[in-house]
């Protein structure tokens, strides 16, 4: 099996040894015929000269495997007609629920309260998780681990997906029910993908929804939110403060105004990374998969976009 590396250089030394002993009967190139390769592995920033990915060469591919669990930069390209496989890894969910609930549990506890400047801040009591209402917008992979660790310290957790399909130990509201999802937001998680339906969809409206002094924590794409309202929603007070990780354009340029304002933590697109010792595995079973002519794992539907 003659498997094209189609990922950013600096990717191949951190890959190329998990994913060759994962896959032995595979031989990983970095180049070649487009018409020889079986199959493509894909990470965003290919080619690096910054031009579109032609599929239309890979006559032969039977699977475009992604690295990354967002495909938005890849979904939308016309000449893909491959089945395309978004990255389901164990390590990369396990990373999301821990970014999220650290920065859940500093907004909960008011973390931020106890600057070292000598006051002895005393008298209020942190609340416990049982009495602090979280939301999560977005269910899959990120969405779920997210949520049950959350739930799992104790927080009243509610989910919300497109679908509201339903999630162990976890209430799930569907599509029509985001605003009533957003009134319970003491803190919000939001880890939905870049499709045509989210894009903008937490608009000024939608924030004004969010409980006074609310925390909301976007790890899943910027284009989420439309961020002029973002600013001016924090001004309002509804949310207090944003965690933001992903943002339109990244990095985040110096002179952007979420670098200044005192109600956002800008963190750079590191909430969760993909991990070649646990992903690997999964990559191989969808290689050979795709050899063998089996149903593939985590295939995206492109009506969808995810
Ligand atoms: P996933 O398994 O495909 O799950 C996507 C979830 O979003 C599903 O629950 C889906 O609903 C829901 N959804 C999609 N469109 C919706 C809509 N219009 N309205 C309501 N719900 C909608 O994806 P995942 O693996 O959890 O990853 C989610 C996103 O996280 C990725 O796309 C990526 O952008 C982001 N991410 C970020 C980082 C980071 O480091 N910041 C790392 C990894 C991933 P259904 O369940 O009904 O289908």
């Amino acid at each position: 099996m003659k498997v094209l590396f189609a990922a950013p250089a600096d990717g191949w030394d951190r890959w190329q040894g998990p994913l060759t002993r994962a896959c032995p009967e595979m031989e990983l190139c970095r180049e070649g015929d487009p018409a020889g390769f079986d199959a493509l592995i894909y990470a965003p920033g290919y080619p690096e000269d910054g031009g579109t990915l032609d599929f239309t060469p890979f006559t032969r591919s039977r699977v475009v495997q992604s690295l990354w669990a967002g495909v938005e930069r890849i979904v939308t390209n016309p000449t893909l007609t491959q089945p395309l496989c978004r990255m389901v890894d164990p390590g990369l969910a396990q990373g999301m629920a821990e970014f999220c609930t650290g920065w859940a549990l500093r907004a909960h506890l008011g973390m931020d309260r106890f600057a070292q400047d000598g006051k002895w801040r005393g008298g209020e009591v942190p609340p416990v998780a049982s009495g602090r209402r979280v939301t999560v917008l977005g269910m899959g992979e990120m969405g779920r681990a997210t949520a049950q660790a959350l739930a799992g310290l104790g927080f009243q957790v509610t989910g919300w997906s497109a679908s509201g399909r339903p999630v162990q130990g976890i209430e799930v509201l569907a599509g029509d029910q985001l605003d009533l999802a957003l009134a319970r937001a003491e803190i919000l998680v939001c880890l939905l993908p870049d499709t045509a339906q989210t894009r903008d969809l937490l608009d000024l409206r939608k924030l004004a929804l969010m409980p006074r002094g609310s925390w909301l924590i976007n790890a899943g794409r910027g284009t989420l939110l439309p961020e002029s309202d973002l600013l001016r929603a924090l001004d309002l007070g509804r949310p207090g403060h944003a965690v933001l990780d992903v943002f339109r354009h990244e990095p985040l340029p110096q002179d952007h105004p979420f670098w200044q304002h005192p109600g956002v933590t800008v963190t750079p697109h590191i909430a969760a990374a993909t991990r070649p010792e646990t992903a690997a595995p999964v990559v191989a079973e969808n290689l050979r998969r795709a050899m063998a002519g089996r149903p593939l794992l985590h295939m995206v539907d492109p009506s969808r976009g995810y």
